[in-house]
Formats: structure tokens, C-alpha cells, sequence
């Protein structure tokens, strides 16, 4: 039986305050037993975030990270910062940091082995962009991304990573995958890990879907056999809605 994890990335948004105001208005709709939740939010506000969750079930986690300890890095946070400061979860390799900000199959790699080592759960993003797809690449820039991602892992250790395939063209756009396109390459997914690792350790993973969920769309996707989740964008910045999302799964 895999838990399932409705997971919040709120981006670039929300200061301290609105943060502190959401956790007081979702702790009283989003808390629900059997769901892992998390949130999370902009590297200011986690100590705030941490703080306010703690004695609730909701997990707080960042965007992004350096995979090294420390050193000469300006502007990055390493693994150990997060895991000092209590937070249990990463985002990484999310198509914004891919795109935006260069990041590379390899940095992903590193990322992940990091945030397994200091006993952060990583949650690994994959997924192709919309001219990918219409080549027919999609099966192709999933396993490329996942297998690079993944390949130096034990299987003890993938079994404690997360994955989100969010196809890039279903981010932010209001066009969701269809619940059955997002199965077929969740299920995919899962084959590549059974062929990485074993079939226990791909019946472990919990694979989520990102992209244009919200309560609208939710209980279709988590009907899926593989889908065991999702990651959350606009739909998780206003508290009432992504409480309903906790509610459905
Ligand atoms: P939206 O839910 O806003 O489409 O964003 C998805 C996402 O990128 C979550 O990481």
C-alpha cells in the first residue's frame, strides 16, 4: 500500500506573513490522517512554516537546493541547512529550475544523491515539453531524465524518493494532462524503476502528477491505478482549495 502525497509548490509566492496567515486556515481544512501533505514554500518562509506545523501532520519542504555541504556558492542553500532547520522534503529538478535556471540531467543526479544522503526526501520532477510530446519523445525524455536521475541509487534509497512527472505544457496553463495520459506515463515511469531496480522497489515509489490539478480534476487522476499523488502549483497557494485536494485523496 503506498501513502498517497498531495504536495504543495507555492513558487515564488507568499512573504512570511501570508504564509503564517495560510498555515492558520489550512491547518483547520488540510490535516487529514492516511495523506502525506506537504508544503512547500520560498526558503524564507520555512523556518515560519516549520515552526507553525509543528505538532500537525503537515511536512514543509523546499524548491530547490545545492547538493554540496558548503562552501564558495553564493545565493545556494545546502542539504544540511535544510535538514538544521527540520525540513523533511526537496523539490527537485522541477522544469522551472530546468529551464530557467539551466539546470542539467547531471546537477539533478547530484541533487538527489544529496538530499537521500541528509536524510531529505527528494521529490524528483520529470516530464516533456509540449514540442517533445507532438515528436512523440515523451516515453524517450522521461526515461532519459529518470534514469539519469536515479541510476547511481541503491534501492533502499529509491525507495524513498518521490516522483512528480509533470509534463511542462501542463504547468500553470490551466490544461491539465488527461487522467489517462497521465497514467500511461506513470505507469511508464514505474516500468522504468522495475527495470532500474526491481518490481518491489517500483511498487514502493510513489510517482504524483503535476500540472493544472485542482479540485475540478483531482479525484479523476487519483483514481489511477499509478498515481499516487499530486504536485500542486496555483490550486495549493489559496488554503481552501488545496484543503480540498488533501480531503480527496
Ligand atoms: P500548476 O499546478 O500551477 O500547474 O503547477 C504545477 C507545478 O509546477 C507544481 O510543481
Amino acid at each position: 500500500m503506498r501513502i498517497p502525497v498531495i504536495a504543495g509548490n507555492w513558487k515564488m509566492h507568499k512573504t512570511i506573513s501570508e504564509s503564517l496567515d495560510y498555515l492558520e486556515a489550512f491547518r483547520t481544512v488540510g490535516e487529514k490522517n492516511g495523506v502525506e501533505t506537504v508544503l512547500c514554500g520560498p526558503f524564507l518562509t520555512l523556518p515560519a512554516l516549520v515552526e507553525g506545523t509543528e505538532n500537525s501532520s503537515i511536512g514543509i519542504g523546499a524548491q530547490n537546493m545545492h547538493w554540496e555541504e558548503q562552501g564558495a556558492f553564493t545565493g545556494e542553500v545546502s542539504p544540511s541547512m535544510l535538514r538544521d532547520l527540520g525540513v523533511p522534503y526537496v523539490i527537485v529538478g522541477h522544469s522551472e529550475r530546468r529551464t530557467l535556471f539551466g539546470e542539467t540531467d547531471e546537477s539533478v543526479r547530484n541533487k538527489v544523491r544529496a538530499a537521500l544522503a541528509h536524510d531529505l526526501v527528494p521529490i524528483l520532477c520529470v516530464g516533456e515539453t509540449i514540442e517533445e510530446r507532438e515528436d512523440g519523445r515523451t516515453q524517450e525524455i522521461v526515461r532519459k531524465q529518470t534514469v539519469e536521475a536515479v541510476q547511481e541509487l541503491s534501492s533502499k534509497e529509491m525507495a524513498r524518493v518521490i516522483v512528480a512527472y509533470e509534463p511542462v505544457w501542463a504547468i500553470g496553463t490551466g490544461r491539465s494532462a488527461t487522467a489517462e495520459d497521465a497514467q500511461d506515463v506513470v505507469a511508464f515511469i514505474r516500468r522504468i524503476l522495475a527495470d532500474q531496480f526491481d518490481q518491489q522497489v517500483a511498487n514502493q515509489v510513489r510517482i504524483l502528477y503535476g500540472g493544472s490539478v485542482k479540485p475540478a480534476n483531482i479525484d479523476e487522476l487519483l483514481q489511477m491505478d499509478d498515481i499516487d499523488g499530486a504536485l500542486v502549483g496555483g490550486a495549493s497557494l489559496d488554503p481552501e482549495s488545496f484543503g480540498q485536494l488533501v480531503d480527496a485523496a
